[in-house]
C-alpha cells in the first residue's frame, strides 16, 4: 500500500520533532531545510575551532524531550548527555548576586540572606505555582481550533488559575516587595520576548518550571539535540534535504498538495506541515489571495515579540563565570520599555551571557572558550538602521561588561568573533520582523486566537513551531509538533478530541 507522503517546510526544532514522530510510524517523510544545517534558531553555529548555539541555550524540561524520544522507541540519554546546571544561573544586579538554584531550601536561604523578609513569599510562589501548572499543563498538550475547545472539563478547571486578567509583574507583586527578586521571576517574559509588565499573569510558569525542574545542558550544545532528531528522521526512513529552499505550498481547491522547490522541483503531497517562521511563510510561501485570515492586511495587525542582537565571542582564555548569567540594567523597566514601547535601543542594556565552555570541552579548544553575549532588543518594525547601530552598539556591550571582574580585558581575549543584529535574523534566517520569539504571547494571540496546529486556512496544512500552539519555546515547540502529529494521524472524527499524546477526550 503506498504510504501517505508529508512533506515539511524547515528543519528546525519543530519540523525535526513533527518528521521524527511520523517517520516512526512510518508514513513517507521529507523535510526541505533551506539552510545548510538543521536546527534553525537553534542550530550551531561554528567560527574556526569554536562552536555555539546559534539561539536557544536554555533548556527546561528536559522531560518533554525524553517524552519526544520515547515516542519514537528512542531513549534521549543513548543521543545526547545532558548536564544539570549547578547554580541554574546567576542574576547580577549592580553588586548584588543571585545564584538560582532548584534546591528550595537552599534558594530560600539565598533569598532571605540578600533580602531579608522575602523568603517566605519564594515558597509561597513555589506552592501556589505547582498548583498553576497541574491545571494548566493539560491545555498545552491539546490542540486549541475553536472555541467548542473552550467549553471543556480541563479549562474549566484551569480558568480560575490561568491568572489571565494580571500580567506577570502584577502577579509576583504579591509575592515579593524587593524589584530586584521580581525581576528574578519576571525576567523569563524574555523568552517570550515580552514585557513582565505587559505579559499575561499565566506565564508567571515559566519561572516556576525554571525552580521546579532545573535547567540542563546537552553536551555539544542545545543544536545537539536537533542534530539527534535529524539522525533519528534518517534512521526511521525519512529524509532531510538541506540547501533546499521551499518557494511555495502548492494548493488546489482549498487543500495543500505539495510544495514548490526553489531549484524549481516540484514535489506532491497527502499532506504539507510548515515549520518555518509562521508569518514570514504565510507572507511568502503562498500565491496571492490564498490566505484570508492571515493575508497581509491581517499580518500586519499582529503583535511580534521582541529581537535580539547577538555576540558570538572566541576567546583564548576560560570566563569565571556560571552557564548562564543575566545582568540587568539599573532601571530594568525602562530597559524594557526602551525595547517593547518606545523601540528603542537602551543606554544601558541588560545582557545574557552563555559561558558553557567550563562544562563542555566539545565547544572550544582547550584552555579557550566559546562566550555568547545576548541583548534584548527591539525586533525590525523599530526605526533602527542596523548598518549604522551595529557597531555602536556592540561597543556599548563590551564596555558594560568592564565593570565585572570576571569580565576585564574581555576584548583582549577575542580569537574571532560573530556580530547578529535584527536584519541578520530576518534576512538571513527567515524570522519575520527578526521577531526572535516569533508572534508575541498576548491574549488575543494565544489558544484558538493563535494560529492553528491544523491550519484553519487550507485543508491538508498543519503547523509546527513557535508560531502555532502552544508557543515559542523549545518545549512548547516540542508539544505542538506532538499535537499536530497526532491530529495528522488521527482519524476526522477523533481529531477535535485529540492531545499531544494521541490520547482522546471525551
Ligand atoms: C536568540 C534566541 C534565543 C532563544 N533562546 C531560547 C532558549 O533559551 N530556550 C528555548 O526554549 N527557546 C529559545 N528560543 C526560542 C525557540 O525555542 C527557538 O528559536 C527555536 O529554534 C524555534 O523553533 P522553530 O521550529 O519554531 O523555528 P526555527 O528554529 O526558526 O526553524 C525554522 C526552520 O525553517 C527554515 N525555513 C524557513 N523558510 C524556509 C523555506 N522557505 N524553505 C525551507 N526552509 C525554510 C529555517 O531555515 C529554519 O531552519 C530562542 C530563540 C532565539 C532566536
Amino acid at each position: 500500500m503506498k504510504k501517505r507522503k508529508v512533506l515539511i517546510v524547515g528543519a528546525g526544532p519543530g519540523g525535526l520533532a513533527a518528521a521524527m514522530l511520523l517517520a516512526a510510524q512510518g508514513l513517507d517523510v521529507a523535510v526541505y531545510e533551506k539552510q545548510p544545517q538543521v536546527g534553525g534558531r537553534s542550530s550551531r553555529l561554528t567560527l574556526g575551532e569554536f562552536h555555539f548555539d546559534r539561539g536557544a541555550t536554555f533548556l527546561m524540561m528536559p522531560h518533554k524531550w525524553q517524552e519526544l524520544f520515547a515516542m519514537t522507541g528512542r531513549r534521549l540519554e543513548d543521543h545526547v548527555r545532558l548536564v544539570p546546571l549547578e547554580p541554574m544561573y546567576r542574576l547580577q544586579f549592580g553588586d548584588v548576586q543571585l545564584n538560582a538554584t532548584t534546591d528550595r531550601a537552599l534558594m530560600q536561604r539565598r533569598i532571605e540572606a540578600l533580602f531579608p523578609g522575602e523568603g517566605a513569599g519564594y515558597a509561597r510562589f513555589m506552592r501556589d505555582e505547582a498548583e498553576k501548572f497541574a491545571r494548566i499543563a493539560p491545555l498545552l498538550e491539546r490542540p486549541f481550533n475553536s472555541w467548542r475547545d473552550y467549553v471543556a472539563g480541563d479549562m474549566a478547571r484551569a480558568l480560575p488559575k490561568l491568572h489571565a486578567t494580571g500580567t506577570v509583574y502584577s502577579r509576583l507583586s504579591a509575592y515579593f516587595r524587593d524589584e530586584r527578586l521580581k525581576t528574578a521571576f519576571c525576567f523569563q517574559s524574555k523568552y517570550l520576548g515580552m514585557s513582565p509588565w505587559e505579559c499575561p499573569g499565566t506565564f508567571t510558569i515559566l519561572s516556576y518550571l525554571e525552580h521546579r525542574y532545573g535547567l540542563m545542558h546537552p553536551v555539544g550544545g542545545i543544536n545537539r539535540l536537533c542534530e539527534a532528531m535529524a539522525d533519528a528522521v534518517r534512521a526511521d526512513g525519512g529524509r532531510i534535504e538541506l540547501g533546499a529552499a521551499v518557494r511555495q505550498v502548492l494548493v488546489q481547491d482549498g487543500r495543500a498538495v505539495g510544495l514548490l522547490l526553489e531549484d524549481g522541483r516540484r514535489e506532491e503531497a497527502d499532506d504539507v506541515i510548515i515549520g518555518a517562521d509562521f508569518s514570514q511563510a504565510a507572507s511568502r510561501l503562498f500565491a496571492p489571495g490564498v490566505l484570508r485570515k492571515y493575508g497581509p492586511a491581517k499580518l500586519a495587525r499582529k503583535k511580534f515579540s521582541c529581537s535580539t542582537f547577538m555576540l558570538y565571542l572566541g576567546l583564548d582564555r576560560m570566563i569565571d563565570l556560571p552557564h548562564h548569567t543575566v545582568l540587568f540594567a539599573a532601571d530594568y523597566r525602562s530597559n524594557v520599555d526602551d525595547i517593547t514601547s518606545r523601540q528603542k535601543l537602551s543606554d544601558e542594556p541588560s545582557i545574557y551571557i552563555h559561558n558553557p565552555s567550563p562544562l563542555d570541552p566539545t565547544l572550544a579548544p582547550a584552555g579557550q572558550s566559546a562566550l555568547l553575549l545576548l541583548v534584548p532588543v527591539p525586533n525590525t518594525q523599530a526605526p533602527i538602521d542596523w548598518e549604522r547601530e551595529a557597531g555602536p552598539f556592540r561597543r556599548r556591550v563590551l564596555d558594560r561588561l568592564k565593570s565585572y571582574p570576571e569580565l576585564q580585558k574581555l576584548e583582549e581575549a577575542i580569537v574571532c568573533e560573530r556580530v547578529v543584529t535584527p536584519w541578520d535574523w530576518r534576512d538571513g534566517l527567515d524570522v519575520y520582523h527578526g521577531a526572535t520569539f516569533n508572534l508575541a504571547h498576548s491574549l488575543d494571540q494565544m489558544l484558538t486566537l493563535r494560529p492553528h496546529n491544523r491550519f484553519e486556512e487550507l485543508e491538508r496544512c498543519w503547523l509546527v513551531g513557535g508560531g502555532t500552539h502552544p508557543g515559542s519555546g523549545l518545549p512548547t515547540i516540542l508539544e505542538s509538533a506532538k499535537i499536530t502529529c497526532a491530529m495528522l494521524t488521527a482519524s476526522p472524527s477523533d481529531r477535535a478530541g485529540i492531545n499531544a499524546k494521541g490520547a482522546i477526550r471525551r
